[in-house]
């Protein structure tokens, strides 16, 4: 009898990790980090120390104890008889060279989705679409490296007394890749295959199409709408029938219609299970849809005319920053991007040209050039390969009202360079603080707003300022919807603070639920 092993997402928002066994094949759902659990040990400065290996999140328990399904470079010797004790530890034996697991089966490029995968053992196949691998890609290119962010190709380390260092003369890692959407073209394949500027050589790995199958069951996938380009969601045929994985939707962005065609493939493969992400249950009615942003954002820019605006919205979401380029062509402004949203653009180009044009070809856009004594190599490529303006702090100061500069917290400390905006706006176009750090950072926020002289719109505790945010989740009317469409036999609530809340929605539907707990096995 196939089971399912929730690892994280079990009463929180986050972390998934579901391990489906059905014979001898096991497949996961996602490798994501449960953000939850790190924050109660960690914060932005105090991390795991990447020399003692899978030691830290071992112990702290931010990753299962799972022996077999790691790095063999990041194992202490002791750490197994260490974890053996715990009631979740499990050692999954394989034989013939075979890694532990078959397959991760990634649902979109967010780190609660996919940031663990850098612990996985790399021969572990990772199954995506090319977008999100090109995110995941870029994500480890401009981030810092660091052992937690290795999704894409590991940098060996070497033991020395108990302490992990990296082994230098060593090449990369790649992980191998599958792509659901088939195989990379030449282009694709030098990007995801080059080591960049770096020294180090890349040992390569499969960069192939998704065959449809991973240990003899078959595997299907459907993109679907989230606030991230290249979400998917899943059904994997087991002996017991079709088992389906949301991964994370919502049914109000611009690929909408992608969720909706989901939910239908899914009800006619009649699912023995379904695990669905619940993550706003509650009814929003003020909620609003990313073409609403754009006709809040017009006229406020209008508004601003001859004045600075600047946008800050989340990292990676792509639609948002599309948004913001039919805002800023709408009113004649040129969109100046962070290096890293350049960086981020130009892999999406490379590895999906028909989906993601070239992000210097338009003539609404540029690169804001920050000042930095010592760019990295990226950086540096980046500006090489700019073919748009490259606009400096000078330039913006000069013409303010010409630009929407694209901005984040992250992105801050460039502003003391920009002299005469005072009079502009800043557009806060995020979700709303959920916990006290981003609470403090929001406070952050405004001081700088404030300093800068600019007038603040979208700030989600101001209830007099309307919201330029739309949630990247469906709501919970919508996700009933959603089941009652699938009428899966068997609903695994997932990745919501409330899996209890089904209970009396589905009472009578013939849907039944099973709630999930950390490590034990639901037998469907
Ligand atoms: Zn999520």
């Amino acid at each position: 009898m196939p089971t399912i092993t929730c690892y994280g997402a079990v009463g929180k928002i986050g972390g998934n990790k579901i391990l489906l066994e059905d014979g001898d094949a096991r497949i996961f759902f996602d490798f994501g980090i449960d953000f939850d659990a790190c924050g109660r040990y960690y914060n932005e400065l105090l991390r795991p120390r990447p020399g003692r290996g899978l030691l830290d999140p071992l112990v702290l328990g931010l990753i299962p104890p799972l022996q077999g399904l790691y790095r063999k470079d990041l194992e202490l010797p002791a750490v197994w008889a260490r974890m053996r004790g715990n009631p979740l530890y499990r050692k999954l034996n394989r034989t013939g060279g075979r890694p532990a697991v078959d397959a991760i089966l990634l649902s979109h490029a967010h780190l609660d989705h996919n940031g663990d995968v850098s612990y996985l053992d790399e021969t572990i196949p990772i199954v995506c679409t090319r977008t999100g691998a090109a995110i995941a890609r870029a994500m480890q290119v401009t981030g810092q490296p660091t052992l937690e962010r290795e999704m894409v190709y590991a940098s060996p380390r070497a033991e020395k007394g108990g302490i992990f260092g990296s082994a230098r003369s060593e090449s990369y890692q790649l992980r191998p890749y599958l792509f659901l959407e088939g195989a990379l073209n030449a282009e694709a394949r030098g990007y995801w295959e080059g080591a960049g500027s770096s020294r180090k050589g890349m040992q390569l790995a499969a960069a192939d199409a998704f065959p449809g199958q991973i240990a003899g069951l078959t595997v299907r996938a459907w993109p679907v709408d989230h606030s991230i380009p290249g979400a998917v969601g899943y059904a994997v045929e087991s002996s017991a029938g079709w088992v389906g994985y949301t991964g994370d939707i919502r049914f109000h962005g611009r690929r909408g219609g992608q969720t909706r065609a989901f939910a239908e493939a899914l009800a006619a493969l009649h699912p023995r299970a379904l695990l669905c992400e619940g993550t706003h249950l509650e009814s929003d009615p003020g909620r609003i849809g990313e073409e609403e942003i754009l006709e809040r954002v017009v006229p406020i820019l209008e508004r601003y005319a001859g004045k600075l605006a600047i946008a800050d919205f989340g990292p990676r979401n792509v639609e948002r920053l599309q948004v913001f380029l039919d805002a800023a062509r709408a009113t004649n402004r040129m969109l100046l991007l962070q290096p890293k949203d350049a960086y981020l653009l130009r892999a999406l180009h490379r590895m999906e040209p028909e989906l993601f044009p070239s992000p210097d070809s338009g003539s609404n856009v540029g690169l804001f050039d920050d000042p930095k004594s010592k760019p990295r190599a990226w950086e540096v490529e980046t500006r090489a390969g700019w073919h748009a303006p490259i606009v400096h702090a000078g330039n913006v100061s000069e013409k303010p009202g010409e630009f929407i500069l694209a901005d984040s917290l992250w992105d801050l400390n460039d502003l003391p360079d920009l002299e005469g905006i005072s009079g502009g706006v800043y557009l806060f176009s995020n979700s709303r603080a959920y916990d006290d750090e981003q609470k403090a950072d929001l406070g952050r926020l405004r001081a700088w707003v404030q300093w800068l002289g600019l007038d603040l719109i979208g700030d989600p505790e101001d209830k007099s300022s309307r919201t330029l945010h739309a949630s990247g989740h469906a709501c919970g009317d919508e996700l009933l919807e959603f089941v009652r469409t699938v009428k899966p036999e068997i609903l695994i609530p997932i990745h919501t603070e409330h899996p209890e809340w089904w209970e009396d929605k589905l009472m009578g539907t013939g849907v039944e639920i099973r709630k999930p707990e950390v490590g034990k096995g639901i037998p469907v």
